[in-house]
């Protein structure tokens, strides 16, 4: 997706030649047209699947998979990573590592929202080892559901996490791929 690129060479930060701060788009102030643009591409991309769902994780993730989901005109449903004290139903659960936080997280996602028979869609705003969609994923095909497609807005493809994705056997869609960071400067596969 150019427009994407372009933003990211314009706004983008690389620390550590290792993870990309998108802070003025996607990942803490947001803008709207962009997250629609996103949307609806994602929506066009899958939209012979005959998704039922759209699931991402908090927080990032939950732009994308809003306007996606718009586009798509079926509802959305976002893994916590903190159990809430107002989540008192049953819920699926499972571990997730977290890369920027270095920290292993138990991600939930109430069993009242999370049926079988559902396709999903699982979309989120980065992908680098993989374990949040592996971690969806999992809690996908424990309710029952059909994993459908893994949309990912931004794919460090220097990571495993396509691969494993790929060795999973989900389909993978991802708008943006950088191939390396060097001097901290962004390389677009
Ligand atoms: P994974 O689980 O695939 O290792 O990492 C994906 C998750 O970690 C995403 O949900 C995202 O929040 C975060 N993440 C991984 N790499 C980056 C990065 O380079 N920049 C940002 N902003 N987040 C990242």
């Amino acid at each position: 997706m150019e427009l994407l690129k372009q933003r990211i060479a314009k706004e983008g930060i690389v620390l550590n030649n290792a993870v990309l701060k998108v802070d003025s788009f996607l990942n803490h102030q947001l803008d709207p047209q962009l997250m629609m643009q996103i949307g609806e591409e994602f929506a066009g991309r899958f939209k012979n699947e005959g998704i039922t769902k759209v699931v991402t994780i908090e927080s990032s993730g939950i732009a994308v998979a809003l306007t996606t989901a718009l586009f798509l005109k079926v509802p959305v449903v976002f893994a916590r990573k903190k159990k809430s004290i107002l989540m008192t139903d049953d819920v699926f659960h499972t571990q997730v590592f977290s890369y920027t936080k270095k920290e292993s997280n138990d991600i939930t996602i109430s069993k009242k929202f999370l049926g079988s028979k559902e396709k999903i869609l699982i979309v989120d705003d980065f992908l680098a080892s993989g374990e949040a969609a592996l971690g969806m994923a999992a809690l996908v095909r424990e309710a029952g559901s059909q994993v459908a497609g893994i949309g990912i807005v931004i794919e460090k493809s220097f990571q495993q996490g396509r691969q494993r994705l790929l060795d999973a056997g989900y389909r993978v869609e991802s708008l943006v791929r950088i191939e390396s960071f060097v001097n901290n400067q962004v390389v677009f596969l």
